[in-house]
């Protein structure tokens, strides 16, 4: 297995280059070259394994052997040994049409811990398999961060630096972030949003000098192995159904907004898991369901919401998908995206419509409807939605056919994390021990403008290089 551009010009590499390199040095976002798939029969074989049993045979699936199975065992072992439940992603039931799986268990509260605290280990790893030294650069909403800082801190030849959109991420999230006292951690509030924080890292990504001099790895959901990590849990979800109710296959509603999580689903489905409707949830930045609904492709004016981990404009993922509905043809790929960069926005016809919504169908959430959400499963089922998580279940209720197939909706985030939108509907929630003894920690954090030279600059300081 060999891994290409969705713009042709990388030269087909291993997992492990295809690891380090991120984002395509071309421009466009690394993909396998084929999809391998996993028939019915051995997928009936893996029902019963444990996730961690599960994301050894999927990514054996795409390591090419380059790491040996007793190290991919053991990277994938401690992984998760830091989530909170025996399952890792437990399934749980609201009502007869709908489950939850809760991906919200791991160091940091939120779905990033899943495929990042994999990814930190598998940097450590290569770190010291290949003597590379490892400087981590990536932007956040808030998740990605806390999350990304987690799996990376004081761990031997990582350097990580993170940049955030001051004062536009969650308390909590803040928190995770700055609270981090090792040596090896930088953190960046940027004085701009989301979207400003992921451009400056795209340029510095796009640096190949830059890039190359300092080693720059990426976090963000432009690398691959976070996507693939991801793709998990849709198989562990499926197979998690009881074996009578796998005939009809599963519905999946996916809060997202880079692509990333939604992607990792799309992926799942072309390997071979039955997923009939992938819904995809979104809050009012909604480009993405104008995509799928109407066929055009354009960031809008920015809006600040409940669930501001899905506050994003651009969606670095969707060029994967861009790739896939292309037919795999990398020259389509780069002429669409020049000219949605001439242009500010791609359209599809009617036709090229009716194949997007035959893959996907779109909701988008609004802010009270998220509210009137999280209030509604609190009263009727007892169960706490995150903002983000309400998105999934209020595009689930909204979903058109419901008669065929489970439904399960992502839960990504704990309600902890999103307390001042909780508390907006008169809700006290007790914070888990983890959460509530950040509030006395001291913090540690640079404040820089929205400027590309002024960030590079803290980089050189920061980094290392090889000698
Ligand atoms: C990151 C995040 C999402 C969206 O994930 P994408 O990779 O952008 O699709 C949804 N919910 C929470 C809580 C997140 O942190």
């Amino acid at each position: 297995m060999k891994y290409i551009s969705t713009r042709g010009k990388v030269a087909p590499i291993g997992f492990i280059d295809m690891f380090l390199m991120g984002l395509g040095e071309d421009g466009g976002l690394i993909v396998p070259e084929t999809i391998p798939t996993v028939g019915a029969e051995q997928l009936k074989a893996w029902s019963g394994l444990s996730f961690q049993e599960l994301m050894l045979q999927v990514f054996s699936l795409y390591t090419n052997g380059e790491i040996p199975e007793e190290d991919l065992r053991k990277l994938v072992e401690d992984s998760y040994a830091g989530f909170t439940s025996p399952d890792v992603l437990p399934l749980t039931r609201i009502h007869d049409g709908l489950s939850v799986m809760e991906l919200f268990h791991g160091p940091t509260f939120a779905f990033k811990d899943v495929a990042l605290q994999f990814m930190g280990n598998l940097y450590a790893y290569v770190a010291k398999k290949r003597n590379e030294v490892i400087n981590i650069l990536g932007a956040t909403s808030g998740d990605t961060g806390a999350s990304a800082i987690s799996s990376v801190r004081g761990k031997e030849g990582i350097q990580i630096c993170i940049l955030h959109p001051n004062g536009k991420v969650s308390r909590v999230q803040e928190l995770q972030m700055t609270t981090v006292q090792d040596e090896n951690v930088l953190n960046l509030s940027v004085n701009g949003n989301f979207d400003d924080c992921q451009q400056i890292i795209k340029e510095l990504f796009a640096d190949v000098p830059f890039k190359t001099k300092y080693h720059l790895r990426a976090i963000n959901s432009i690398n691959f192995v976070r996507i693939l990590a991801q793709s998990v849990y849709y198989f562990y979800a499926y197979l998690q159904l009881p074996e009578t109710a796998r005939a009809s296959g599963v519905n999946v509603s996916v809060p997202t907004g880079n692509f990333g999580n939604i992607f990792s689903g799309y992926l799942a489905k072309k390997m071979g898991v039955p997923i009939r409707q992938l819904v995809l949830a979104t809050n009012e930045n909604n480009i993405l369901e104008r995509f799928i609904r109407e066929g055009v492709y354009k960031p809008e004016g920015f809006r600040s919401t409940h669930s501001p981990s899905m506050d994003i404009q651009i969606a670095s993922n969707f060029e994967r998908y861009l790739y896939y509905f292309c037919g795999e043809n990398a020259a389509e790929v780069s002429a669409r995206m020049e000219r949605f960069k001439a242009e500010g926005q791609l359209t599809f016809d009617a036709e090229e419509v009716a194949r997007i919504q035959r893959d996907l169908t779109a909701h988008s959430v609004g802010n009270e409807e998220c509210l009137a959400t999280i209030r509604k499963y609190d009263e009727q089922y007892g169960y706490l939605l995150d903002p983000h998580s309400a998105c999934g279940v209020a595009a689930y209720e909204r979903a058109g056919d419901k008669s065929e197939g489970a439904f399960v909706s992502l839960a990504t985030a704990h309600p902890a994390k999103f307390d001042e939108a909780i508390r907006l509907i008169g809700i006290e929630q007790k914070f888990p021990e983890r959460i509530s003894e950040l509030f006395d920690k001291p913090q540690r954090q640079v404040i820089v403008d929205n400027s590309k030279e002024e960030i590079a600059e803290r980089l050189v300081d920061f980094y290392r290089v090889s000698q």
